[in-house]
């Protein structure tokens, strides 16, 4: 049997999120939507959806116009969650720019988008914003409006009806780092999210019943579709946890709301698993769950499943481009197949593993995982080559993800074709690192690797050689990347070297440098978990 599969037909739903908010309200009115714990702030679905009027009014009288961009640069809270359901109301582009990035990143996006308008705290303990955004600018003077959240400056409307929007309109832009060097704009429509949203949410058998707990970054697919949305299609509860992903406030969070539902990357399970009070917190109220975004150990799927109570947790796997999930477990698949396995292709999706010139692989060989149907982004914003290059003309999306199709057509994840370091589920791609410490006037070549990690599952090293005569040190090099790109990019382990190992025709040979630092940093324990 061939490596090819195709989930069910369900039928597509062809609707709006502005109008999947509205039904929201009409149907669970004074039910919970979102409880924001740090802000300390809880919705219904009427009082969400009565904001989100003020809102998509607000946004109208500042002058933006449907099709215009619009970037929210922060960490998450409720205001994140109001911005991306007013865009999508008032026919506009969200633009999730992720809170980590640093001048020279936001400096590119701000330009790449052509956004007209950014929301943004203007600082938090971790950094000043509004200072890295004027040096993002860089003395340029952009058609950029400014809307500091704190400082409730967005003009009051009441009359924020839904646009025209149609099913098939761009009402998302989530920025993933390409292979190129630079991050990509992933141009995402109502049907590619809702669908998905919508999808994912039904092998959890997520009702207005459930509570969702999402620990995970709102400016990522994990937290505003599979969170956002999955909540918006089916009335669940959206509970925010903290700003960013805190172990302690993660399961505190679970334990004062009854949250149904947790999610997180592995990194996120691990961290609450060790937190030195887990055992403190009640967690019975769990049921299910998303484990996703990197490669879930086997082992920490089982924990979660004995010690935190979420017997029907699962697996998902994807990517940005495919609105993000492809296949999925489902809640009540054999315990074997939902901690060894991705799970099965999607509804309404077509998925194959293909060799490398091409050709559908048998069941049980490794290829690469392609994917098709209404999943498939609208392409990268402005770059028809990378398009061209990700989606083939046949519409199939090419993962760069190898996999392992088994007879029963669960999913395994085996490795990757292309360059890719994910440390604890952010992506980080070693070509952008590189072309970003080109530009540091000290350095001559550079090469960056992704090394096992026991508690991250990769992280980034970079082997650096020096101009001649200059002297670089470590600490030096790090102070320097701080302001300048997001804190995950920044190499854990540095080394000034005079060479790099080399083949005979005289390309560097990065697998050795990664055998080379896993022996002298004793990482072999590290390289050695099994996942599915
Ligand atoms: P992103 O576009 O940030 O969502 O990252 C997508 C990438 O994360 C995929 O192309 C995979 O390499 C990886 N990934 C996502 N989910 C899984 C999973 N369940 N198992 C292994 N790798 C995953």
């Amino acid at each position: 049997m061939l490596s090819y599969a195709k989930g069910p037909e369900t039928g597509l739903m062809e609707s709006t999120i502005g109008r999947r908010l509205t039904e929201a309200a009409f149907r669970f009115p004074d039910r919970p939507a979102i409880i924001s714990r740090h802000q300390n702030r809880r919705l219904s679905w009427v009082d969400l959806d009565r904001e989100v009027c003020g809102w998509t009014a607000g946004l109208r009288a500042l002058g933006l116009r449907p099709g215009d961009r619009v970037g929210i640069w922060s960490t998450n809270c409720v205001e994140w969650v109001l911005l991306q359901l007013a865009c999508a109301r008032a026919g506009m582009v969200l633009v999730n720019v992720n809170p980590a990035y640093r001048s020279h990143e936001l400096g590119y996006v701000l330009r790449k988008s052509k956004m007209r308008a950014i929301f943004l705290w203007s600082r938090d303990e971790r950094a000043d914003y509004a200072t890295i955004l004027e040096e993002a600018a860089g003395g340029e003077k952009l058609d950029l409006r400014r809307v500091y959240l704190e400082r409730n400056d967005l003009p009051a409307g009441q009359f924020g009806l839904e646009e025209d929007n149609e099913s098939g309109d761009v009402v998302n832009i989530q920025y993933t780092s390409g292979t190129t060097g630079s991050p990509k704009g992933v141009l995402l429509t109502h049907r590619n999210l809702l669908n998905n949203a919508s999808l994912a949410a039904a092998q959890m058998k997520l009702t207005e019943e459930d509570v969702i707990c999402a620990p995970v970054p709102l400016y990522h697919c994990f937290g505003c579709v599979m969170g956002v949305l999955a909540a918006v299609t089916t009335g669940s509860a959206l509970v925010l946890p903290n700003w960013s992903f805190d172990a302690g406030m993660t399961l505190d969070a679970v334990e004062a709301e009854r949250a149904t539902a947790l999610y997180g990357v592995p990194t996120m399970f691990i961290a609450q698993l060790e937190h030195p009070e887990f055992s403190r917190f009640d967690l019975t109220s769990l049921r299910t769950g998303i484990m996703a975004g990197a490669p879930c150990p086997i082992e920490v799927m089982k924990r979660v499943v004995d010690e935190m109570h979420c017997s029907q947790i699962t697996i998902a796997y994807g990517q940005t481009e495919s609105s993000p999930v492809i296949t999925m477990s489902q809640s009540d698949d054999p315990l074997e197949v939902r901690v060894s396995t991705v799970g099965t292709t999607l509804p309404n999706t077509e998925t194959k593993i293909v060799s490398e010139t091409g050709e559908t692989v048998e069941r049980g060989v490794q290829g690469e995982l392609c994917t098709r149907g209404y999943l498939v982004m609208q392409g990268y914003d402005g770059e028809p080559e990378a398009t061209a290059k990700a989606i083939d003309k046949e519409g199939w999306l090419h993962t760069g993800d190898l996999a392992v199709m088994r007879e029963d057509g669960n999913c395994k994840i085996t490795g990757r074709a292309r360059d890719l370091i994910i440390r604890g589920g952010e992506n980080v791609y070693p070509r952008e690192i590189e072309e970003f410490l080109y530009t540091h006037p000290k350095i001559a070549d550079v090469q960056v690797v992704g090394l096992p990690d026991a508690r991250l599952g990769e992280c980034v090293a970079a082997w650096i050689r020096l101009k001649t005569g200059e002297t670089l040190t470590e600490g030096e090099l790090r102070e320097w990347c701080r302001n300048r790109i997001a804190h995950f990019k920044i190499p854990q382990h540095i080394r000034i070297v005079d060479s790099f190992p080399m083949t005979v025709t005289g390309k560097v040979q990065k697998y050795r440098i990664r055998e080379i630092e896993i022996e002298r940093l004793g990482l072999q324990q590290a390289a050695r978990i099994e996942t599915a």
